[in-house]
């Protein structure tokens, strides 16, 4: 039996592990997450409150140690009486840009199947994998079918402007929403929001506009569409909580900050959808 030693930030990925535990704020307890790519960051995002520290292992991933590590984190968290959460692909970078990810999400579903069946299986992802269509169809199918995979899909920005300062990546901006809302009207996902500063600076009035207004634009989508599976299951905000390599560039919000974008976007969800989803703060 391991000792469960859950890890307070990323710094363990860093070291070349596959599967490494962690307490989630956004999770409600253990986390059990899956790193795709323990030799190196590899994500088209280059998010300036990105919290993985550069590094080099001679690390590879494999089916086999994934399966090793996964059950034996999970029989000793078990064993100590520790109830999983979630199993959660994220790790260093975009894990639905993995060659391995259909794989690796069989893998955790047969495992969870046998000794964790509480446990939900998260994939935490920006959303780039969406413009190709094999991986599209691939998330769609896994959280529409037993799986039930958790998709949580990440949004930072409702302007070209603040994208471009809070995600830095050559992914369009304007196919990346196309994409989503086509998604979202096809699949249950939670949207996650990250509010920082930039530069010190917060984001504009017209980008809080703007982020409302395309939540609500989502919202809608699906809504309209009567025999649609997907929709939005809940929406978080979280504020920065942990450090990132590049600090000080981005830096946290008052709390109040992100509880009033909240309330906003509770308020125009109210009037645009029957039943709105949850909108949850993470400070
Ligand atoms: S999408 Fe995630 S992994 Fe990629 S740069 Fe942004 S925070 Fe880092």
């Amino acid at each position: 039996m391991i000792t469960i030693t859950p890890i307070e930030n990323h710094r363990e990925r860093e070291k070349g592990v596959i599967v490494y535990p962690v307490y989630s704020r956004r999770s409600g307890g253990l986390s059990v997450g899956i790193n795709l790519f323990p030799d190196k960051k590899s994500c088209p995002f280059d998010c300036p409150y990105c919290e993985v520290f550069p590094f080099a292992t001679n690390a590879i991933f494999s089916l086999e140690q994934m399966e090793f590590d996964l059950r034996n984190t999970i029989s000793s968290a078990l064993e100590q009486k520790t109830p999983i959460k979630d199993i959660c692909f994220s790790g260093n970078g975009e894990p639905s840009l993995s060659a391995v990810l259909p794989q690796a999400l069989e893998l955790a579903g047969k495992i969870r199947a046998e000794i964790a069946d509480e446990a939900q299986i998260v994939l935490i992802t920006n959303g780039a994998g969406l413009l190709q269509p094999q991986i599209f169809s691939l998330l769609k199918t896994a959280a529409t079918t037993p799986l039930a995979l958790n998709i949580w899909l990440k949004l930072d920005a409702g302007t070209q402007d603040w994208y471009e300062k809070i995600n830095r990546t050559s992914v369009s901006f304007e196919k990346l929403i196309a994409k989503i809302k086509e998604f979202v009207s096809c699949t249950p996902v939670t949207i996650q929001t990250m509010l920082c500063a930039v530069d010190g600076n917060s984001p504009p009035p017209q980008e809080e506009k703007a982020w409302v207004q395309l939540m609500v634009d989502i919202a809608s989508n699906v809504t309209e569409n009567s025999q649609a599976a997907g929709g939005i299951r809940k929406v978080q905000l979280y504020g920065k909580a942990r450090p990132s390599p590049e600090d000080p560039k981005t830096s946290p919000l008052p709390p109040q900050y992100l509880e009033e974008r909240a309330a906003s976007l509770r308020k125009a969800l109210s009037s645009a959808v029957s039943a709105p989803p949850p909108v949850e703060v993470y400070i």
